[in-house]
């Protein structure tokens, strides 16, 4: 009988799997993290430290998600209640894994730019509320100056006497805020983990169900076969209701999508803190809970609904090779539409290069993030099963409140 005409292209592969492959999984450890983005990796990171043994799973060959997309902007002090705990509490370990893993990390702080005297207010509303220092006011010209803009810093004078028609009025910085290089952070933690004693980091491994375990109290299946582990934390960012449908629909989990551009540094512009505008207060808790924060969204609404229309937050960072991080939209579905509208990229681009004072910026590459968002809350802990806790930071503030998170969640552990 001739051989079907596909054989002889495509001749099927049989491999000799009675010697496990270098990949193959432990069968049972302390704890079992999914997900290797930020938020599981810190997990990874605090539970070694306590001493426990971990395995690290991702589905992809690296990562790709929410962490690697962002700004690398731990946005520190405009965070309120629980979430500003969090984020204090996280803040020293990141400093701390910077330290140890040597991935790069500056405590930059963040500079709100103030273009009214509705947006000073705002700021002063802040500053009188926190510890002295933590939030500087800054005059038009020191603004100016955070921004690489010194040249363009009007005399002292003018500086003192805003004016709602000016083009920067006055600003904040923000002491404690951080930033770390979203491009390489995730990749040079999970690949030092990897090098510790006792943790092991395995891409390319899809966690597919969980189970009561056998030797230990939870088994994880995966696409390489099941692990043990007294504990799994489940940490798959905006992915969690592919796992958990119906945790996620009771959490209301839906897929927030940005769009984001990077630049380069136009004349050579360095650029030390974060960069947050008007439309950032209107986003960030501690800002949206003020007095003044109405009129704020007010005055928005009234000068530029455009931005309103795209859910803008308007703002940048700088990667330590100079490239700019410029963003952002938001829009929400529970599957992200994929496509991105050039609208909103020109409506970001010119509002940054106001900020700026450039006539232009080169834009190098475009992308689109994916977070998980929820009107329930900012942040998802559910305990599926014994031994298996889903984790999602339900908002855009993982890079701020992984560790954290981490470490109530690890702290927690009997
Ligand atoms: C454009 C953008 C800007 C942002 N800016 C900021 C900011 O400035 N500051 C801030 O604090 N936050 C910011 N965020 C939010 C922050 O990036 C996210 O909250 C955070 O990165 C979420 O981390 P994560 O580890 O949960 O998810 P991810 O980084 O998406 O990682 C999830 C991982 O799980 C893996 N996975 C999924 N399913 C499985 C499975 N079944 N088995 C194994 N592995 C699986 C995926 O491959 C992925 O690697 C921003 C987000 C975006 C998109």
């Amino acid at each position: 009988m001739p051989h079907p005409p596909w054989a002889s292209i495509n001749p099927v592969m049989t491999q000799d799997l009675q010697n496990p492959p270098a990949s193959a999984l432990p069968a049972s450890v302390d704890v079992v993290v999914v997900g290797a983005g930020v938020v599981g990796l810190a997990h990874a990171a605090l539970a070694a430290d306590r001493g426990l043994s971990v395995l690290v799973i991702d589905r992809d060959h690296r990562a790709v998600g929410a962490s690697i997309r962002n700004f690398g902007h731990c946005c520190i002090t405009a965070q309120t209640g629980g979430l500003y705990e969090l984020a204090m509490a996280g803040r020293k370990h990141w400093l701390d894994f910077s330290a140890r893993a040597g991935f790069w990390s500056t405590e930059s702080g963040a500079v709100v730019v103030a273009r009214t005297a509705t947006e000073l207010q705002v700021l002063r509303e802040l500053a009188e509320r926190r510890e002295p220092g933590q939030i500087v006011l800054l005059t038009a010209a020191e603004t100016l100056t955070r921004l690489g803009r010194g040249q363009d810093a009007p005399a002292a004078t003018e500086a003192s006497a805003p004016n709602e028609s000016a083009d920067v009025v006055g600003g904040a910085w923000l002491r404690d805020d951080l930033r770390v290089d979203p491009r390489t952070t995730v990749a040079n933690l999970a690949a030092w983990l990897d090098t510790q004693q006792d943790i092991a980091v395995r891409w390319n491994t899809s966690a597919l169900g969980f189970e009561a375990g056998t030797t230990r109290t939870a088994m994880v299946r995966t696409s390489r076969g099941v692990v043990e582990a007294d504990q799994v934390f489940v940490c798959v960012g905006h992915d969690v209701d592919l796992l958990f449908p119906d945790v996620a629909e009771q959490h209301r989990i839906e897929r927030c999508s940005l769009q984001m551009a990077a630049a380069g540094a136009p004349g050579g512009l360095e650029l030390e803190p974060a960069v947050l505008t008007a439309t950032s207060m209107l986003r960030y808790g501690a800002f949206v809970e003020l007095p003044s924060a109405a009129a704020l969204l007010a005055q928005v609404q009234g000068q530029d609904p455009e931005l309103l229309a795209i859910g803008a937050n308007v703002m940048f960072t700088q990667r330590p090779d100079g490239t700019l991080l410029l963003g952002d939209s938001h829009a929400y579905q529970k599957t992200a539409d994929p496509f991105l509208a050039e609208s909103t990229s020109d409506l970001l681009l010119d509002r940054i290069k106001g900020v700026l004072g450039v006539e232009s910026l080169t834009v190098t590459e475009r992308w689109q993030g994916i977070y998980a968002s929820s009107d329930v809350g900012p942040i998802l802990v559910a305990n599926i099963r014994p031994g298996i806790t889903a984790v999602s930071v339900t908002a855009g503030i993982g890079m701020t409140v992984s560790f954290g998170l981490a470490e109530r969640n690890v702290n927690a552990l009997p």
